[in-house]
């Protein structure tokens, strides 16, 4: 259970796209999550706007059954989850039409927060933003949610991003990157500023590298055409990985607001350097283990879209000269991980006889599976036979070490909501940091078409491709394993 909730304000949330997958499976289900942590005030109301027929009947029956089916057994508390629906109404409105705007205009009440959570294509983003305006459904105090793919390349991300701005402020965006809602990624400020042992090793003098690993074994499911247009750099390199990448290297910020910290981001993504073509690794996954392969999985038997990217880069700034960032992400991989691994230095003179390891410091930080934090540290192995040395973890996964009580189960989707409605954006991408992060991306990506580069294959159920693993030994450093 939740361990302390903070009430929000009355609002009325609109999510544009009320029918479509991501309100089935996180949206809706996460709001009903906070609606039985007694977070929601009881004026709250959700309202579902999609081009379907549906009457406010028919949407909570749609929405009863994606909640029964992705909010896992709290939705068997069915007097709840009747009291849930109940907040729930439903408009058909079309995003490039006119019709249902006026209604819309006149569901919308004074005097409570109003967020409208864009959860449809990007291309429709313009439409509904100018729409909101002609209508006066949004005012200055309005808050608009947007998802990723937040552009492919930085041309379509700079039009998005004008496209919004027309009747927005950047203070009313909220650029969704879940991955910043996990409760880890957030601990790992909790972590890094909240503790006088980390800070002073943060830097070059004393991390060897860092590396993070997003690595999946999924492939790309009902996702491949949208996925075949993208590929892993655009799909998880550019947002994800860069925002893991941000936390870890970004200064201490003055204080921890939206855009002090959004600041520090945005100086972490100028200062990347471009990385050569020879420091990337692209990869698609083999049939195998009874599963298609990438082509199959798209039904694009020519398709040069990676599933797979291993890259090393630098950031050009005082504190991380010199230190390599290894990112990596893939499908079909061997095991689901998601971590942050900061490598320390080995010690330059081992005093211990016989003792001709290279002994490291490693600071992982797991993201997925066990949320939680562990520090590889040496000691004497137990026993008799004088002073032989063992690298062993000190583990904090934090539903051992917190107990069940204080261990919050709120997933990103349902935090980053509850944000919105507090007005807070310090865990939301500023317009400007995306564009920087696109700026980085795009020559990566243009160089692979100018190239015509062909990923490497794979197997199902591997780490990746064996030039991924040469890209670090050819370094003398090694890939974290990713456990099956
Ligand atoms: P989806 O299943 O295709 O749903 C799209 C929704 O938009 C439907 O409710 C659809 O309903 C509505 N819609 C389409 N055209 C419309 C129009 N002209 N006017 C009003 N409503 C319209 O897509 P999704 O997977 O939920 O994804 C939504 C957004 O989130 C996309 O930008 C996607 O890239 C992003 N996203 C999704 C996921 C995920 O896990 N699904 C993860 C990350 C990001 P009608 O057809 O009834 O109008």
């Amino acid at each position: 259970m939740v361990s302390r909730v903070i009430p929000v304000d009355a609002f009325d949330l609109v999510i544009f796209g009320g029918t479509g997958d991501l309100a089935r499976r996180k949206i809706l289900p996460g709001l009903f999550r906070r609606f039985l942590a007694g977070q929601m005030p009881a004026e709250a109301r959700i309202i579902g706007v999609a081009r379907s027929e549906l009457d406010d009947e028919g949407y909570r029956t749609e929405a009863r059954a994606a909640i029964l089916e992705f909010a896992g057994e709290e939705a068997t508390d069915r007097e709840s989850l009747d009291a849930f629906l109940g907040t729930l109404r439903y408009l058909v409105v079309d995003a490039r039409g006119e019709g249902g705007w006026p209604e819309l205009a006149a569901l919308m009440r004074a005097d409570v927060v109003r967020a409208f959570y864009l959860s449809v294509s990007p291309a429709l983003f313009g439409d509904i933003a100018g729409r909101l305006h002609q209508h006066g459904i949004a005012d200055k105090a309005s808050r608009i949610v947007v998802e990723k793919p937040f552009g492919r390349d930085l041309a379509s991300a700079r039009a998005l991003n004008a496209s919004l701005a027309e009747h927005f402020d950047e203070g009313q965006i909220y650029r969704i990157d879940h991955y910043l809602g996990k409760e880890t990624v957030q601990n790992l400020m909790a972590v890094r500023f909240g503790n006088v042992l980390f800070e002073p090793l943060w830097n070059s003098h004393y991390v060897d590298h860092v590396q993070i690993t997003v690595a999946e074994t999924v492939g790309v499911g009902g996702r491949g055409e949208y996925y075949d247009r993208s590929g892993a750099m655009r799909d998880m390199v550019q947002n994800h990985l860069m925002q893991l990448l941000c936390l870890i290297a970004m200064e201490p910020p003055s204080q921890f607001d939206a855009d002090a910290v959004r600041d520090e981001k945005l100086k972490v993504i100028r200062a990347l350097q471009p990385v050569d073509y020879h420091q990337i690794v692209r990869g698609q996954y083999d049939a195998g283990q009874g599963t298609p392969s990438y082509r199959q999985d798209v039904e694009n038997p020519r398709t040069h879209t990676e599933s797979f990217v291993a890259l090393k880069t630098h950031i050009a700034n005082w504190r991380w000269a010199g230190v390599p960032f290894y990112l990596r992400t893939g499908k079909r991989l061997k095991g689901r991980v998601s971590e942050i691994a900061v490598v320390f230095k080995d010690l330059g003179h081992s005093i211990f006889e016989g003792d001709e390891k290279r002994h490291r410091n490693i600071l992982s930080i797991r993201l997925q599976p066990n949320e939680g934090i562990d520090l590889q540290v040496t000691i004497k192995e137990p026993g008799p036979g004088g002073m032989r040395l063992i690298d062993v973890p000190l583990d904090m996964t934090f539903a051992d070490a917190l107990g069940p009580e204080r261990n919050d189960v709120s997933d990103a989707y349902e935090r980053l909501i509850m944000d919105v409605i507090r007005g807070n954006q310090t865990l939301f991408m500023r317009g400007d940091e995306v564009e920087a992060a696109w700026a980085w991306t795009d020559p990566i990506i243009d160089g692979w078409q100018a190239r015509n580069d062909v990923p490497k294959h794979y197997d199902t159920g591997s780490p990746g491709p064996e030039d991924a693993l040469m890209l670090m030994h050819r370094d003398g450093r090694r890939w974290r394993e990713i456990r099956g």
